[in-house]
C-alpha cells in the first residue's frame, strides 16, 4: 500500500519540489521518517500520529514508512506535516489517488488537528508553480499569501478533517480569491510625507539627490534634529515596486515569518532601522534554518542605521559586502545561504560623542575624542557613501511660520525622471545610476570641458581631493544635473556636489 504526494520546501532562500512518499506494510508496528531529514521535519510523525487520533482517526497497527524525496536535499521546516498525515491516508485507501496527483500539500499539523502557519509560502508556491503545478493546498493563514502567485489556484484549510473531507469530495472546494497585486501596488502609498518635515531643507535635498542617483547617505547632526524623520519619509520619495519587486521583496518577509493574513504582501519599499545594540546575526541573518536579517529585510527600500558609529565594528563591516554585492552570503559548515541585499543605506550620526559639536558652548568633547568617534565609521563604509549632509537644529522661524516644505509627490516625480534619464544613459552596461559607475568609466559617462574641467582642476588641489573624493563629487554632480534635466554637468552643479563632503573635507 504506496501512496505519493506533491509538496514544497525550503532550506534558506533554496526552494524544492519534493514528493511525500507513505507506504504501509504489515510488520510490527512503527513509524519509520527517511530521506535527509531535519529535526523538525523528524518530529512529524508526532504531530501526525496525535493529530490523526485528535481528528478521530486511529491508525491501525502497521509499519508506516515515510521518504520525503529528493533525498540529496534536506529538508527543514515543519510544512510537510500535512502531506505526510494526508499520505497515510491515501496509502490506507482513504483517498482515491487521482485526488491528490496534481496538488501541492504544505502545512504543520497542531495535536488537535489544526493547522497552523509555515514560513516561506510565497517562495515555495511560487517555485511549485514555475515546476507546472496548478493547485495547492495551504493553511488557511497562509492563503491570502500564496493567492499572489499567478497561475495556481490556492485551497486554504484549518483543520486536517476539512483538508481530508475537500480531497474526498473534491466538488465542495472553494478557491482563495485572488487580488490584482499591479492595481494594489497602484494604491499603496507609504503613510509618512516630506511635507511634514519643517525645516532642514538642505537634509531634503541630500534625500532627494541619494533617491535620484541611489547615493548612499549620511545624516550627521545634534539629536533631535529630525534625522530620522528624513530617512523614513526616503521612502516615500523612491519609485513605487513593481510586481516582480513586490514578489520579491515579500518572499524574503514570508522566509522571515513576517507575513499575516493581515499583510499577506509587501506593497511599499521597506525601511528598516535596527538598533544600535543589534547583533550580528540579526544584521546579517542567521539561526538555525538561516532566516534573512535587517539588511536583506531592506532589500529594495531603505537600511537606515541611526547613530552609526555606536554599532559593533562587525556591524559596520558587514555592510560591505552587500553595497558592493547587493547579496549577503551566511556561511555554514555545509552550505552558503546568499540573500539578496539591494538596499540605499541611509546613516546617521552625532558630529561628536556628545552630539553637539561644532556648539563648543555645549560640546567639550576633546579633538581627540571627536577623532576617535568619527573614525568608527571605517574607510571602507565611508567610501561607499557619496552624501553627507548636515542636520541643523530647527529654528524657530521654521517652526512658527511651519511652512510646508516640498511633498512627497513632487520629489518622487524629479526621481522617477531622473532615474529614466540614467536608464537611458546606461542602456546596454552594467549600471543603473550614476553612483555604481566605476572610476575607469567615470571620464566616459561623465566627462568635463572648458570651465567645468578648469573649476574640477582648482577644486582638486586647492581642497586637497582624494582621487575618491573627485569620482564621489562627480557622480553627485551628473545626478544633480540629471535633476536639472542638464544634458551637461556644469560648475554649479560640481559647485553643491562639493559640499556634501562632509567629514570627508576635514
Ligand atoms: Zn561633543
Amino acid at each position: 500500500m504506496f501512496s505519493s504526494i506533491i509538496s514544497g520546501g525550503i532550506d534558506g532562500n533554496r526552494c524544492y519540489t519534493n514528493r511525500v512518499e507513505v507506504d504501509l506494510a504489515r510488520a510490527l508496528p512503527s513509524f519509520d521518517m527517511v530521506g535527509s531529514l531535519s529535526h523538525e521535519v523528524k518530529e512529524a510523525k508526532e504531530r501526525v500520529r496525535v493529530a490523526l487520533k485528535n481528528s478521530g482517526i486511529d491508525l491501525p497497527p502497521m509499519h508506516i514508512t515515510v521518504n520525503i524525496s529528493p533525498a540529496n536535499i534536506h529538508k527543514t521546516g515543519t510544512g510537510y506535516d500535512l502531506p505526510i498525515a494526508l499520505g497515510i491516508l491515501a496509502a490506507f485507501g482513504h483517498i482515491a489517488p487521482e485526488r491528490i496527483k496534481d496538488i501541492c500539500i504544505i502545512g504543520e499539523l497542531g495535536l488537535d488537528g489544526s493547522i497552523n502557519s509555515v514560513n516561506g509560502i510565497l517562495p515555495i508556491i511560487r517555485n511549485v508553480q514555475k515546476q507546472g503545478i496548478k493547485m495547492c493546498m495551504v493553511p488557511a493563514a497562509n492563503a491570502a499569501e500564496a493567492s499572489f502567485v499567478e497561475g495556481i489556484d490556492v485551497i486554504g484549510v484549518s483543520s486536517f478533517s476539512e483538508a481530508l473531507h475537500i480531497l474526498t469530495n473534491m466538488s465542495d472546494v472553494a478557491f482563495t480569491s485572488k487580488s490584482s497585486l499591479p492595481s494594489l501596488l497602484m494604491e499603496a502609498s507609504p503613510s509618512e510625507d516630506f511635507s511634514d518635515v519643517i525645516g532642514q531643507d538642505s537634509c531634503k535635498r541630500g534625500a532627494l539627490i541619494s533617491a535620484c542617483g541611489f547615493h548612499h547617505l549620511l545624516i550627521t547632526g545634534p539629536p533631535g534634529s529630525g534625522k530620522t524623520m528624513i530617512a523614513k519619509r526616503l521612502i516615500s520619495i523612491l519609485p513605487s515596486l513593481t510586481t516582480e519587486e513586490s514578489l520579491e521583496v515579500s518572499s524574503i518577509y514570508s522566509i522571515a515569518g513576517k507575513l499575516n493574513e493581515h499583510t499577506p504582501i509587501i506593497l511599499n519599499r521597506p525601511f528598516q532601522s535596527p538598533h544600535h545594540a543589534s547583533t550580528l546575526k540579526s544584521l546579517t541573518g542567521g539561526g538555525i534554518s538561516v532566516r534573512p536579517g535587517a539588511i536583506s529585510l531592506s532589500h529594495k527600500g531603505v537600511l537606515f542605521m541611526d547613530e552609526l558609529p555606536e554599532f559593533s565594528k562587525e556591524c559596520i563591516e558587514a555592510l560591505r559586502e552587500p553595497i558592493e554585492n547587493k547579496v549577503i552570503n551566511i556561511n555554514r559548515v555545509n552550505a552558503v545561504y546568499t540573500y539578496p541585499a539591494d538596499f540605499l543605506l541611509v546613516a546617521a550620526s552625532n558630529p561628536c560623542p556628545c552630539g553637539f559639536y561644532p556648539d563648543r558652548s555645549r560640546c567639550n568633547c576633546s579633538d581627540n575624542e571627536i577623532r576617535r568617534y568619527q573614525a568608527k565609521i571605517s574607510g571602507p563604509i565611508r567610501d561607499r557613501i557619496d552624501l553627507i549632509v548636515t542636520a541643523n537644529k530647527v529654528d524657530t522661524d521654521s517652526l512658527i511660520g511651519n511652512t510646508k516644505g516640498m511633498d512627497s509627490k513632487s520629489m518622487r516625480e524629479i526621481v522617477v525622471r531622473s532615474h529614466e534619464i540614467q536608464r537611458e544613459r546606461y542602456e546596454g552596461t552594467c549600471y543603473t545610476y550614476n553612483s555604481q559607475v566605476s572610476p575607469k568609466d567615470i571620464p566616459f559617462f561623465f566627462p568635463l570641458y572648458g570651465e567645468t574641467k578648469d573649476f574640477m582642476t582648482q577644486a582638486f588641489n586647492s581642497m586637497e581631493l582624494s582621487a575618491r573624493s573627485y569620482h564621489k563629487a562627480l557622480k553627485v554632480a551628473r545626478t544633480i544635473a540629471d535633476i536639472d534635466d542638464s544634458e551637461d554637468i556644469k560648475v554649479p552643479h560640481l559647485a553643491e556636489a562639493l559640499c556634501y563632503r562632509g567629514m570627508d573635507s576635514v
